[in-house]
């Protein structure tokens, strides 16, 4: 009697557990006896095919956990070389257009940056309006590139505090540095007036993120705006870059010094995302300042 109420306990314990966490479960006890000894009632590999099976039915989210891709400069630079550069635009930014007033504040003329560059036409854009652009980007072929395309004429000298260079228009107006964007400091070009953060943050590595918001908030004036696109999508589906970069994550990041606006959104969903599975992609737009 004794025993057949044991085995029952054990297996409604268990079954709990199991449902609970794939983890080993140490801390429950059945009828005095820790977990950990009723799990050697079974033979390993009976539990371990029980705790599979388990976690298949658990949850959607164990069999789609996405992936999130990682990658390092040389990988970035590799991708420039194959020609892995969908997120490049032909055009400027919409919402850089639309919004320019909310990064002027006022002013005629500022000092903008634009972290992990690319060869972001938005640059001779801002550029052609009068303005200063300091822009960081790991590629040189990127920055070749854009000093071809757009028929810039520029210099290049070595900035071995960035470990790494400058690319400069002739005019100064344009500074790219080609570095690592984590070698980057305010002691290198100053603060600014402006930032644009077009698929930057949503490049960077999920783990860098805090880093990354850290470095650009050391950068702003206090009176900056920083202009930033993120994008939201089933990340399930794609592991990146870019990388799915929800509104709560936009305000846990900013919100304790900085006032975020979320200010405009739309659907983003090009043929490129459908090619990864997407059906969705929202594309917000914030306006973000120091507190
Ligand atoms: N903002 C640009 C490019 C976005 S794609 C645009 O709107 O087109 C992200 C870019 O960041 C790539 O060009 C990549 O080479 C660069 N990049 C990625 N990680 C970097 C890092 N740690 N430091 C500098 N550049 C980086």
């Amino acid at each position: 009697m004794i025993g057949a109420t044991f085995l029952k306990a054990l297996c409604i314990q268990k079954a709990f557990c199991l449902r609970r966490t794939l983890t080993p479960c140490i801390k429950f006890t059945v009828l005095g006896v820790p977990f950990k000894r009723c799990l050697k009632v079974l033979p390993t590999s009976r539990i371990l095919q029980k705790m599979s099976s388990e976690a298949e039915d658990l949850s959607v989210s164990t069999a789609k956990k996405p992936k999130f891709s990682v990658l390092d400069v040389d990988e970035w630079q590799k991708r420039w070389a194959e020609r892995k550069i969908g997120f490049h635009q032909d055009a400027v930014h919409l919402y850089l257009e639309k919004y320019i007033d909310k990064l002027l504040n006022k002013h005629e003329k500022i000092d903008v940056f634009m972290p992990l560059c690319g060869k972001a036409v938005d640059i001779k854009w801002l550029a052609d309006k009068g303005h200063s652009v300091v822009g960081v980007e790991c590629s040189s072929m990127a920055l070749e590139e854009f000093f071809d395309e757009q028929n810039v004429e520029y210099t290049t000298e070595p900035v071995n505090e960035v470990k790494g260079s400058l690319y400069k228009s002739k005019d100064g107006k344009i500074k790219l540095y080609c570095c690592d964007f984590f070698a980057f400091n305010k002691d290198i070009a100053g603060q600014f007036d402006a930032i644009w953060d077009r698929a930057a943050m949503v490049a960077i590595n999920r783990s860098d993120r805090v880093k990354y918001t850290d470095l650009l908030k050391s950068l702003m004036k206090p009176e900056c705006r920083l202009a930033l696109v993120t994008l939201e999508f089933d990340e399930s589906l794609h592991a990146g870059p870019p990388h799915d970069f929800p509104e709560d994550n936009v305000r846990e990041l900013y919100e304790e010094t900085c006032n975020v606006e979320m200010v405009e959104s739309m659907d983003g969903l090009k043929e490129r995302h459908k090619g990864w599975g997407l059906s969705s992609l929202e594309e917000k737009f914030y306006v973000i300042m120091k507190k």
